[in-house]
């Protein structure tokens, strides 16, 4: 785009490679990231003083953070990302939901709002049945979870989440909804601009996951119909439009038994937006970038096609540790992101994932044998991986056959012993 870039990086990440590559590079801050990575001072300080126009946070630490998109453009710079208030809006689990239900999207049957008086919840979980969940309306990250399977137990675990979620993000609201067994989890991935255009670009079936985190992404999904793909992006679209949407966002469901749930909405771009840029064809960051400054989004619904199948698979670090020897597979059909180099020492500091392995093929079986062949290429010595993992999921029945859910990583490990 012809763009100069400018990357901030900590103490910890000085010889990183998007250090090495970035046109310019600012050091913000000593390892941690509460004074590096998630200091709005020291960021907004290194944008202005480095001539910046405008910020792309990326896709964690404060990328979803409303009050840090308003200090961006309170200095002057543009955010890339949507307006402040729509990050606050969706930021808050809870009036998401309701946000959601108001645009006619079916969200997860529940309590409606938060949890305000423990043993009016507790009459509305057993009208409801077990198991429950109750959630952090400010969590993220697969955490601030509780499972309630016991109406014994609802009480205790009630006060536990809400105490957990005020460590883990200052606030101990909490909301409840039904516990769905094995559902799958499926999101639609979305574009919108300031001129009032919202597309979607198909789903992403991320149910493959550890501790419910994200560990396989793909598309399309193997229970996604064309009328379900179809309605669910009718719901996103409407929902986006309705919120004005401008920039790259997600909009999560659950999927059981034929029918979808809004979960919630990701206000930023997602680690596995690579899978729907490979169906698709559709540059996500570059739009992003376009809508930002102002353009109208280069893609219109009629022209979106999805086009072949795409999956990728997160490595992720067990142990810090130096890379003693490091080199990614190639060939047609794949794509590797990661900022490992011989010689590059992985820090304790930060998420675990060193690298996102995409492969793309005309079919699924196509794409997973390749996917095989990759991991089986990939070379990456000197801490431990999860590697070995990926290439057991990839290769087992249950992921093959596509009919599984969020606990199949359970039924994979279970069938090793
Ligand atoms: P986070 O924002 O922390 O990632 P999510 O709300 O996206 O949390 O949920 C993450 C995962 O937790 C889902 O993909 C799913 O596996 C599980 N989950 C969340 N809510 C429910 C529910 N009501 N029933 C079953 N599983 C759920």
């Amino acid at each position: 785009m012809g763009i100069t870039s400018i990357v901030v990086y900590s103490e910890a990440d000085a010889h990183s490679l998007p250090v090495r590559l970035a046109d310019k590079a600012v050091c913000i801050g000593p390892p941690p990231s509460s004074s590096s990575y998630l200091k709005m001072e020291n960021l907004i300080s290194a944008a202005v003083l480095s001539g910046a126009d405008a910020v792309h946070p990326g896709v964690g630490f404060l990328s979803e953070n409303a009050n840090f998109a308003r200090e961006v453009e309170k200095a002057g710079l543009i955010w890339i990302g949507p307006h402040p208030d729509t990050i606050a809006r969706m930021g808050d689990k809870v009036q998401a939901k309701l946000t959601a239900k108001q645009y006619g999207v079916p969200v997860i049957p529940g309590l409606e709002g938060s949890v305000e008086d423990p043993e009016a919840a507790k009459k509305a979980a057993d009208e409801m049945g077990y198991p429950v969940i109750i959630k952090a309306a400010s969590g993220g990250g697969g955490k601030g979870m509780r499972i309630v399977r016991d109406p014994e137990d609802f009480i205790g675990t009630l006060r536990i989440a809400s105490s957990e979620a005020q460590a883990s993000f200052n606030d101990g609201t909490v909301y409840l909804e039904k516990y769905l067994e094995n559902p799958r989890h499926v999101e639609i991935q979305i574009l919108g601009d300031s001129h009032g255009n919202v597309v979607h670009l198909g789903e992403r079936d991320c149910s493959c996951q550890e501790n419910h985190q994200k560990l396989v992404e793909e598309s399309p999904s193997t229970v996604v119909t064309p009328e379900m793909r179809k309605n669910m992006g009718e719901d996103a679209v409407r929902l986006f439009k309705g919120l004005e949407y401008c920039g790259a966002g997600t909009i999560e469901f659950l999927v059981t038994e034929g029918a979808y749930y809004f979960m919630e909405v990701n206000a930023r771009v997602q680690v596995e937006h690579p899978v729907t840029e490979m169906v698709t064809g559709v540059d996500i960051i570059m739009e992003q970038i376009r809508v930002a400054s102002g353009l109208e989004l280069g893609i219109r619904q009629e022209n979106v096609r999805l086009d072949g199948y795409a999956v990728e698979c997160r490595v992720n670090a067990k142990a810090p540790g130096k890379i003693s020897d490091y080199l990614p597979p190639g060939g047609y059909g794949v794509r590797v992101e990661s900022f490992l180099y011989n010689g590059y020492s992985v820090s304790p500091f930060y998420d675990s994932m060193v690298a996102k392995v995409i492969c793309y093929a005309q079919t699924r079986d196509e794409g997973l044998d390749r996917m095989n062949r990759v991991l089986d290429e990939l070379i990456l010595v000197g801490i431990p991986t999860n590697i070995d993992i990926q290439k057991k999921i990839i290769n087992s029945k249950i992921f093959r056959s596509g009919e599984y859910g969020t606990d199949v990583l359970t039924h994979i490990l279970a069938e090793e012993d």
